[in-house]
């Protein structure tokens, strides 16, 4: 017989960076596994937290004992937690900071349970004369549990319209038994989806299945085939089809699968068709749920019940016990970066963990990723491609108007081209409907001229250089480059050179100028959190209430509205100029996107985009829907600079109220790693953030490129060590940073 550890390394919530041992005592030893919820003395207190590793021997010579076990079982595989250890080297976290990540705040709770109702039903044995004597209410309980059966109880309350005296007294005098239940609670109860069956495939997408089964089958075997497939197939080619179809099979292989979708497109219309093909044994996780549905969902995925998981982010982590495949829908999206601790990006954690899982792992888009694609290129992913819409209707027309040849016109303000107008015209007289978009991702800072359109940008980074107002200068902010703000305009000598911010209430207030007869909707963050709500501002769209809906990024992900014929892309350079090295890549992705919007109807659609750069690449190849065209010129320039996908980008975020501390300390950093930095790794100065100030907090960076995470990693990790910060001061750590904001 083999005999069981008497160790256990606990990682305590919320306690220090590393694990702690504890001696497992006689009395809960066999009820304790890798993954257990645990409760364990720490100082004065009993404090909960899980065990990670189990094992014989410890360092320190007299351990504590573990206080007690909680719950049943294990709350994570063993699988998972080795994914933790890789999330927390990877990204630099604490184990304990990950585990929380990977289990909802509503499942680690203690004492959250499932809901628990009381049924009562009548008493085996109970006869006619025992009923006899009943007063009347005791009767006509009993009467309606006849009727209809076991009921619970608040239920059986209403319906006989009593308190719960009666049913107490027959309880005790033996004629009805109460039992305790426990209660799912299910988000999508109410809800009639219709069931829907596999369709017939298109050529292409029978191929791509095949691609996806080759990689399962890869999974089981040990060559060196590739366990991710690419597919890139534009808006409406089928992709989800292939999923579905693809989930399909791993059931038959009795394993399960998770669908990641951002939490933006995960939508009603979505989850149905996840849960119109399978059922009860999908499950749904977003940050929608109530705690209660959250924890339900949870259980039931980890006791097998549901096997189909579909979820945003944190829904990676799902507790599928034998998984067959992992799909990241739109794995292009930002928003599978977490940008909180632990800063970990969902597509790559999916990736890793097919690669321990041995499990299949798809990434769709119609604009994959510069990483993905150059994984693709280089055959570490197998790339499957859908070329053409389902329906065969055909992609919209774009049309790239050049706002420096505009004249300036009081009524338009500098917002609506006549080209525009005159296309906004024509939808309203035919009764077709009109989305004008702002690609403002929440704040814009770089400095463009009005009149010509010149940005000032980096010689060194190609990035924008970020304006800071409070010392009136112009910083690159990945080389830590600094100059005054010049006094005109450096391309047309102009002298109103200097930023004016667009919005979409302008947008609005112009339309309505211009346009006084037709119903127009602005939906942006600032509207949405007031008066109408998301789905009612989309619902009067649908039915044709509003003639023309005004926009940021939220209505630009899989919606579709079939008598949308054109949409306006108001001002393609807010996205063009972020001081960002992915800025080209993000509208090029961004303008795709919109482009998909149009056109999903009947009548074919138009897409006119406004900007101050014509001929910028990511316009021109977004214009002629030439992803790879534009995705090899990128990956040169990327190449050049080191850049991601060519080497990995980590941010040091230094924050606190007193700038001279943050910026000290920021410093004394940076020249740190500096001093100890190799060849291999490049590190930045100092500087402030493109956004220096959050809630009043001043904000520094320190950026590190490299083609080796790991040297780059123990560099950060050394210079960390002996780094005492006063204070009031913070410092984080960004790995694979997405937003340099
Ligand atoms: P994507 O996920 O790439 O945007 P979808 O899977 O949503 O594409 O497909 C777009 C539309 O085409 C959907 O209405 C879908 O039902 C339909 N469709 C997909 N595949 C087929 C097929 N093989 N035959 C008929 N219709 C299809
Ligand atoms: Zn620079």
């Amino acid at each position: 017989m083999t005999k069981m550890p008497t160790i256990a390394r606990v990682a305590i919530d919320n306690g220090p960076d590393k694990l702690l041992d504890y001696a497992i005592p006689a009395g809960i030893q066999g009820r304790i596994a890798i993954g257990s919820r645990v409760t364990a003395p720490l100082g004065n207190a009993i404090r909960p937290g899980y065990v990670v590793e189990m094992t014989d021997e410890s360092e320190f010579p007299k351990l504590k004992d573990l206080h007690g076990v909680v719950g049943r079982g294990s709350f994570l595989t063993p699988k998972l937690l080795e994914l933790s250890d890789w999330v927390s080297q990877y990204y630099m976290a604490s184990r304990e900071q990950v585990l929380r990540a990977f289990l909802p705040a509503a499942v680690r709770r203690k004492g959250q349970a499932h809901k628990v109702v009381t049924i009562v039903s009548v008493a085996e044995g109970v006869k006619a004369e025992d009923v006899e004597a009943l007063t009347g209410r005791q009767l006509e309980v009993i009467k309606e549990l006849r009727l209809h059966g076991p009921t619970e109880l608040q239920e059986l309350l209403r319906k006989c319209g009593c308190s719960v005296s009666p049913v107490k007294t027959l309880e005790r005098n033996g004629l009805l038994s109460l039992q305790r239940e426990e209660r799912m609670r299910n988000p999508l109860a109410g809800n009639t989806i219709l069931r829907t069956k596999n369709l017939d495939l298109m050529p292409e997408q029978e191929s791509a299945l095949a691609d996806i089964a080759s990689a399962m089958a890869a999974c089981e075997g040990s060559g060196g085939e590739p366990h991710v497939v690419l597919l890139h197939g534009v808006t409406g080619s089928g992709k989800t089809e292939v999923y579905l179809q693809a989930i399909d099979r791993v059931l038959a292989q009795g394993k399960g699968a998770i669908v990641l979708v951002p939490e933006i497109s995960l939508t009603p219309q979505t989850v149905e068709r996840f849960v119109g093909r399978f059922g009860a044994r999908a499950a749904v996780l977003h940050s929608r749920l109530s705690d209660g549905e959250r924890h339900d969902e949870w259980h039931r995925i980890r006791e097998g019940k549901a096997d189909i998981v579909i979820g945003a982010r944190s829904a990676v982590f799902a507790p599928l016990g034998s998984l067959g495949l992992i799909v990241v829908d739109e794995e292009h999206e930002n928003s599978y970066k977490q940008e909180d601790v632990p800063r970990y990006s969902a597509r790559d954690v999916a990736v890793m963990r097919g690669h321990i899982e041995r499990c299949a792992v798809v990434l769709g888009s119609a604009t994959p990723s510069l990483e993905s694609w150059k994984n693709a290129k280089t055959g570490k992913y197998k790339l499957s491609v859908l070329p053409r819409r389902a329906d065969d209707r055909k992609m919209p027309m774009m049309r790239v108007v050049d706002m420096r040849l505009q004249s300036a016109d009081e009524k338009r303000r500098g917002i609506l081209s006549p080209d525009l107008i005159e296309a906004i015209r024509l939808r309203l007289e035919r009764a077709e409907q009109v989305i004008l978009f702002l690609n403002r991702r929440g704040y814009s800072s770089s400095l463009m001229c009005p009149n010509c359109g010149f940005v000032a940008s980096c010689e060194n980074c190609s990035v924008s250089y970020t304006y800071h107002r409070t010392e009136e200068s112009l910083i690159c902010h990945l080389c830590g480059d600094s100059r005054k703000l010049p006094l005109k305009c450096p391309g047309c000598s102009d002298p109103g050179f200097k930023y004016s911010g667009i919005g979409t209430q302008r947008v609005e207030a112009t339309v309505k100028a211009c346009f006084p007869h037709a119903s127009v909707q602005r939906m942006d963050a600032d509207v949405t959190q007031r008066k109408h709500s998301h789905a009612s501002i989309l619902g009067e769209f649908r039915s044709g209430k509003t003639d023309i809906l005004i926009g940021t990024q939220m209505i630009a992900k899989g919606l579709h509205f079939p008598n949308v014929t054109l949409v306006g892309v108001v001002f393609a350079d807010l996205s063009l100029h972020m001081p960002d090295f992915r800025a080209g890549e993000r509208t090029f992705q961004l303008l795709a996107q919109v482009a998909g919007r149009a056109g999903r109807g009947d009548v074919s659609g138009e897409v006119i985009v406004q900007t101050y750069t014509p001929f910028h690449a990511a316009v021109q190849a977004a214009r002629r829907l030439e992803y790879e065209n534009f995705c090899d010129q990128e990956l040169e320039f990327r190449k050049e600079l080191t850049y991601p996908p060519f080497g990995h980008l980590a941010c040091l975020l230094v924050r606190g109220k007193q700038e001279n501390k943050v910026s000290f300390c920021a410093s004394t950093l940076a020249s740190r790693i500096q001093k100890k930095a190799g060849a291999e790794v490049i590190v930045a100065d100092a500087v402030p953030a493109p956004i220096e100030r959050i809630r009043s907090e001043y904000r520094y960076q320190v950026i590190l490129r490299s083609v080796s995470a790991v040297k780059m990693r123990e560099l950060i990790n050394g210079a960390m060590k002996d780094l005492s910060l006063p204070k009031g001061v913070h410092c984080s750590i960004d790995m694979d940073a997405v937003s340099l904001m």
